[in-house]
């Protein structure tokens, strides 16, 4: 029997294609690369058709590309070298939600829509990244440490995983958390000795693939409160933004250099230039101040169950700044809903859109991790960098809490797909930008195709890195090439 027929005798023929529409759809990308033509597309439904694929490739040097929903960007989900794309939106099943443990077991199909959903008649929640509603809940939080609405308030996305079920490139499954106790339920991250989860968060699709896991519930806030800061610079907002932060003032904070109204505004004139180029940057000081906005604007938000704490916290806040004298802007206009939409609701998909029509349907998300401290020194250098590759500086910042230790900064490039000038200097920015957070300490985050960028300023980690892979994967078949990771240098 050949390949295609296993394949297809695994999950019936209807579940498995090399038909080249199907194929090539996932291998188109927002982003300046250009990944391998895949074998073909599979659609498991359980976790036995999972290992058995994956068995199948690892017998026959296949390698897989696990896509869930196929919203991350920045080329993450990509047959870089070619092989199958397992494609999980079948997997989308909600095995349990148990509102007194307040936890969930989700397949990584479950979207955020259909959690919200799941949730909203128990006034719960779980971490949605500030994606599109139909990415997945489980994915953003394991394997890409996400960065959803809650992020200052908890931190991270994995502030929620207790434990997950995830098929190994040898086709061995693994469990992690009290989940790995069979009588157990998922109450609790750990079991015995160190934290296994921690192998796959980050590991987008390198360690294992993800069949099933648990997360923690937190309860919908009733009220919020927000207010909308303005500066003229970056540097100007470092210090009372940290002192917001580390305090526990607010519960987002979020930032945006005044560009970013390019995504946030209804009213943008997208039609000026054609979308084709840049608005010249007296247009946009124009436009800007039209709307009462500074060049830097930060929103936060302070929620509770109860309407007397989000006022007496409202009250410490606004102390603060008027102790600061730091400028308040008018948030009655009409653009502001769209911030609040994107940062408080966490769905984005409208915004993506218009961003993607900007310049021509390229878009993707530049992310470095860098200390508050660090953002005058560390973005405004990217602004020029951008400008000098002929990009729009538009950037938004959010402080990961509980306590500020650090922040995600992110440069929002959005390019002409078809002009093939423009995506050659998108490639070249994202390497400059790429060697500049590095350079400055800066974390890069969930960037898969420079690694050699990253790596070459840590060999030991990347030493590491490639002898866990070798167990737990040696023949290198999961997500091959992310990270670096191949099979002749693991
Ligand atoms: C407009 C827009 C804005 C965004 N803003 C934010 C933001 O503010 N914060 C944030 O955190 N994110 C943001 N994102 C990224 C977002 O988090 C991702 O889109 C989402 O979390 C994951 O997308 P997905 O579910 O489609 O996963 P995919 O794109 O399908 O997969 C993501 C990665 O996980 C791997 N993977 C997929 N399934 C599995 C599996 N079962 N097991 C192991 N590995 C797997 C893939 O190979 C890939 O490497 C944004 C995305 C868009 C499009």
């Amino acid at each position: 029997m050949g390949l295609s027929s296993k394949f297809a005798g695994i999950v019936g023929s209807e579940y498995y294609s090399e038909d080249r529409a199907v194929v090539e759809a996932y291998r188109d990308t927002l982003f300046p690369v250009d990944p391998e033509k895949p074998l073909g597309v599979i659609l498991p439904e359980t976790t036995e058709e999972v290992q058995a694929i994956v068995r199948l490739c690892n017998e026959n040097n296949i390698p897989i590309v696990p896509v869930a929903l196929g919203a991350g960007v920045n080329g993450m989900n990509l047959p870089i070298e070619g092989g199958i794309i397992m494609d999980m939106s079948r997997m989308n099943k909600i095995h349990d939600i148990d509102p007194d443990t307040m936890v969930a077991v989700i397949e990584p199909g479950v979207t955020i829509a259909q959690m919200i959903k799941a949730l909203e008649p128990y006034g719960l929640m779980t971490s949605y990244p500030n994606s599109s509603p139909p990415s997945s809940v489980l994915i953003n939080i394991v394997t890409m440490k996400g960065s959803g609405q809650h992020i200052t308030k908890y931190g991270t996305a994995d502030y929620y995983l207790q434990g997950v079920e995830a098929v190994l490139g040898t086709g061995e499954i693994m469990k992690t958390g009290a989940g790995a106790l069979d009588s157990s339920d998922w109450h609790f991250r750990y079991c015995l000795g160190p934290d296994l989860s921690g192998l796959f968060i980050g590991s987008l699709g390198t360690m294992g693939i993800i069949t099933k896991g648990a997360v923690k519930l937190a309860p919908v806030s009733k009220y919020t409160w927000s207010v909308a800061l303005g500066f003229q610079k970056i540097g100007d907002a470092m210090k009372p933004i940290n002192f917001i932060g580390k305090h526990r003032m607010a519960d987002y904070i979020n930032g945006q250099y005044w560009y970013t109204g390019v995504i946030t505004d209804t009213d943008y004139p997208w039609e000026v230039n054609g979308g084709k180029a840049h608005l010249p940057l007296d247009y946009m000081d124009k436009w800007r101040e039209s709307r009462g906005l500074t060049p830097v604007w930060f929103h936060l938000a302070i929620e509770g169950a109860d309407e007397r704490e989000v006022e007496v916290r409202r009250r410490i806040l606004e102390e603060y700044l008027d102790s600061e004298r730091i400028q308040r802007l008018d948030m009655s206009n009409d653009g502001w809903y769209h911030v609040r939409d994107v940062q408080i609701q966490g769905t984005i998909s409208s915004i993506a859109a218009r961003i993607c029509r900007h310049r021509g349907g390229g878009w993707s998300s530049l992310v470095f991790i860098a200390p508050i401290k660090k953002w005058g020194e560390i973005l405004d250098p990217v602004i020029d960098m951008g400008r000098k590759w002929g990009f729009d500086p538009t950037y938004l910042l959010k402080v990961f809490g509980p306590y500020a230790h650090t922040s995600q900064c992110r440069f929002v490039l959005s390019y002409n797909k078809s002009d093939e000038d423009e995506r050659a200097r998108a490639k070249n920015f994202t390497r400059e930008f790429t060697q500049h957070a590095v350079n400055n300490g800066g974390v890069i985050h969930r960037q898969t195709l420079q690694p050699d960028v990253v790596m070459a300023h840590q060999p030991e980690y990347f030493e590491m890195l490639k002898q866990l892979k070798k167990v737990v994967d040696p023949n290198c078949i999961l997500n091959r090439g992310v990270f670096g990771l191949r099979p002749d240098n693991i």
